[in-house]
């Protein structure tokens, strides 16, 4: 199968998912998640029509810019605060805020480059010890804190990331208890706490997670196969 065909088929189950929670395929954004593949790849990509990319490591953004063609950035995997520096003008979104810190520093950064960032929360909603996030019950607080403090800082959403599940139906749970905190937010707009994005599903779980409100999910295997971890650095 070519990147080009698999994009058609997810973009189509996509689709199916989204009109069986009253909504369409436009509706929900497919962010091609690329790490450990080639610009080659990723330019393949593109070329079949997507805009947006996901990476979760600074290091392979910084690697692969300057060869892949222009498209959307985001910032999906855990950020250490020492490496904002790096990517602060090159991503559109980071999905991984799950500290009052790491929010200071992505300020202090947009600031010296005179951009607001846009940014999404994420949550722990499963409390899986092996994961980054805040729990639910935190992250109200956190969303006030970084309103309160970082004037640069735009939070746009709430992200998830489900612990794998042999039946994958076993993930709703934790795709709507983010959804619930998500939809209080979407009702009571202001400049700093602007919710667009619900991002949560990524290819084991994407239909699932779209069936319960997400509007953004983040694809790789699906599209480009198998990560070859030999890659990694
Ligand atoms: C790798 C990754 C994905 C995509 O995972 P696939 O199972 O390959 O679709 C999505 N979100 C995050 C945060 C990731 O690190």
């Amino acid at each position: 199968m070519s990147i080009k065909s698999n994009i058609e088929y997810i973009q189509k189950l996509k689709g199916k998912a989204a009109e069986k929670s009253g909504r369409t395929a436009d509706d929900v954004l497919l962010v091609a998640v690329t790490k450990l593949h080639t610009a080659l790849e990723i330019n393949e990509a593109i070329d079949a029509g997507i805009t947006d990319i996901g990476e979760n490591k600074v290091q392979e953004i910084l690697d692969k810019y300057d060869s892949v063609k222009p498209v959307k950035w985001h910032l999906i995997g855990h950020l250490q605060t020492n490496k904002v520096k790096y990517i602060i003008d090159k991503v559109c979104m980071i999905h991984s805020v799950d500290s009052l810190k790491l929010a200071k520093e992505i300020d202090k950064r947009a600031k010296q480059h005179d951009l607001i960032m846009d940014i999404l929360i994420q949550v722990n909603s499963a409390q899986d010890e092996n994961k980054f996030g805040i729990t639910t019950e935190e992250t109200e607080a956190l969303i006030s804190d970084i309103a309160e403090e970082c004037g640069n800082v735009r939070i746009r959403g709430l992200m998830c990331i489900a612990p794998y599940e042999e039946d994958v139906n076993d993930a709703r749970p934790y795709f709507a208890a983010v959804k619930k905190i998500y939809d209080k937010y979407l009702d009571n707009r202001s400049e700093k706490v602007d919710f667009k994005y619900l991002s949560m599903g990524m290819t084991n779980d994407f239909q699932v997670a779209v069936e319960e409100g997400s509007n953004l999910v983040r694809v790789g295997t699906a599209i480009f196969g198998n990560r070859d971890y030999r890659r990694e650095k």
